[in-house]
């Protein structure tokens, strides 16, 4: 499902480079339930965002489900972020004057769905995830282990082939993060491919199998 071989990205700060990515090679298969884990600043977000067809490496190839990215149309990226991908952030990355139904919609109907469909699929998301009870409620207004249901949800509900998560649990205290994993360990055993980013070792310990990144470099995960 993802193939990246000799993946490279570095940042221009003023005069020097920061190498973000370097010489990264990494596969997962459809199902699979992957950690890629690191410390803080070892290139997570920046392996998301190409991963997510967010942003593209300065070298190095990167295979989706066998199209490939480097050679892809921004206008075909934007298809494949739509269709293929779901994502989960650290932040939940709710809009904020709308209700928890609504935010569920929005891509749907940005995907072309009609209203009614939309809500139909919105509201059944939500009621997977346990917030049947909370459609009306604002961000706001809901803890943030119900914000991020509601992220859970509106990944969920365009049926993406992959989920990306960048540390969905780092905002969250112990209990619920746990609940979070738990939703996303369910979701896997129903055959979800997930990629899931942190750098909590309790947290990679969810995943079937997990991957070091330091300082931009991967390692197989020495448990
Ligand atoms: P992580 O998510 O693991 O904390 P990042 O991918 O955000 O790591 O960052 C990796 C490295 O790239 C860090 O040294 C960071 O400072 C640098 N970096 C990330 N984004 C940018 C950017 N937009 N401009 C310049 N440097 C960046
Ligand atoms: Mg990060």
């Amino acid at each position: 499902m993802i193939d990246l071989t000799h993946l490279s990205k570095s940042y221009l700060m003023g005069d020097s480079e920061v190498k973000a990515l370097d010489d990264i090679s990494f596969q997962a298969a459809a199902g699979e339930f992957v950690a890629i884990l690191g410390p803080s600043g070892s290139g997570k977000s920046t392996l998301m965002n190409i991963l997510g067809c967010l942003d593209m490496p300065d070298s190095g190839q990167y295979f989706l489900d066998g199209i490939d990215i480097n050679h892809s149309t921004d206008n075909e990226l934007a298809q494949i972020r739509n269709h293929k991908i779901g994502f989960i952030f650290q932040n939940f990355n709710l809009l904020s004057k709308l209700n928890a139904l609504e935010n569920v919609e929005v891509p749907l109907m940005y995907k072309g769905a009609s209203a009614r469909e939309s809500k139909e699929l919105a509201s059944y998301y939500l009621e997977r995830v346990g917030l049947k009870d909370r459609e009306k409620h604002t961000p706001k207004e809901l803890s943030g282990g119900q914000q991020q249901r509601i992220a859970i949800a509106r990944a969920l509900a365009c049926r993406p082939q992959i989920i990306l998560a960048d540390e969905p649990t780092g905002a969250l205290d112990q209990k619920t993060g746990r609940e979070i994993m738990e939703i996303l360990r369910e979701l896997n055993d129903l055959g979800q491919t997930i990629i899931l980013i942190t750098h909590d070792t309790q947290i990679s310990r969810q995943a079937d199998r997990a991957v070091n990144i330091v300082d931009g470099r991967i390692f197989p995960e020495l448990r």
